[in-house]
């Protein structure tokens, strides 16, 4: 009789700990595409306040440094939720995963909760544990390398 082995593969999913909506630092806040400043501006006007940014550049393409210090102003603290999560811009919606475009590298962050307890059990991680994730990274990927997806032939 043969044994098979069933490995069952854990899917990202976020224990609302609230970690990677605190900044102690502005200079890790999320990085901002141009229409989704402009979406996040306009979100932040209709509740009286205005966002802070930097400009940056990478690879040709002009993005912004959002700067914050402490909770992000769109963050629910009771809830412990995201207030405007449909809409939330590709950094927030790809973390734990974040692209470092100096090296190219992807990379998971062990500063999520849910990424340090896998790990802490064992878990080897790779993209294929972050489905939803990365289809936001290829979309900021594709948004920063100008690639496009066709069929060929
Ligand atoms: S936009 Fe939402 S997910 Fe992004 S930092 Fe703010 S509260 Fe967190
Ligand atoms: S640190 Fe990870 S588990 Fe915690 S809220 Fe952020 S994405 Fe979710």
């Amino acid at each position: 009789m043969s044994l098979t082995q069933v490995v069952r593969m854990r899917v990202f999913q976020c224990l609302r700990c609230d970690e990677c909506c605190y900044f102690d630092n502005e200079e890790r806040g999320p990085i901002l595409f141009e229409d989704e400043l402009a979406r996040l501006r306009a979100l932040a006007r209709a509740r009286g306040f205005d966002i802070r940014y930097r400009e940056l550049n990478i690879n040709g393409v002009r993005v912004y440094r959002w700067l914050m210090r402490g909770y992000c102003p769109f963050y629910d603290r009771e809830g412990k939720a995201c207030t405007i999560h449909a809409v939330k811009p590709l950094a927030c919606k790809m973390y734990p995963l974040l692209y470092n475009p100096n090296t190219g590298e992807v990379l998971i962050s062990k500063e999520c909760r849910w990424v340090n307890e896998a790990l802490s059990a064992g878990e080897r991680l790779g993209l294929s544990n972050f489905p939803e994730e990365t289809k936001a990274l290829e979309e900021a990927l594709a948004r920063l390398y100008k690639v496009k997806v066709r069929i060929h032939g």
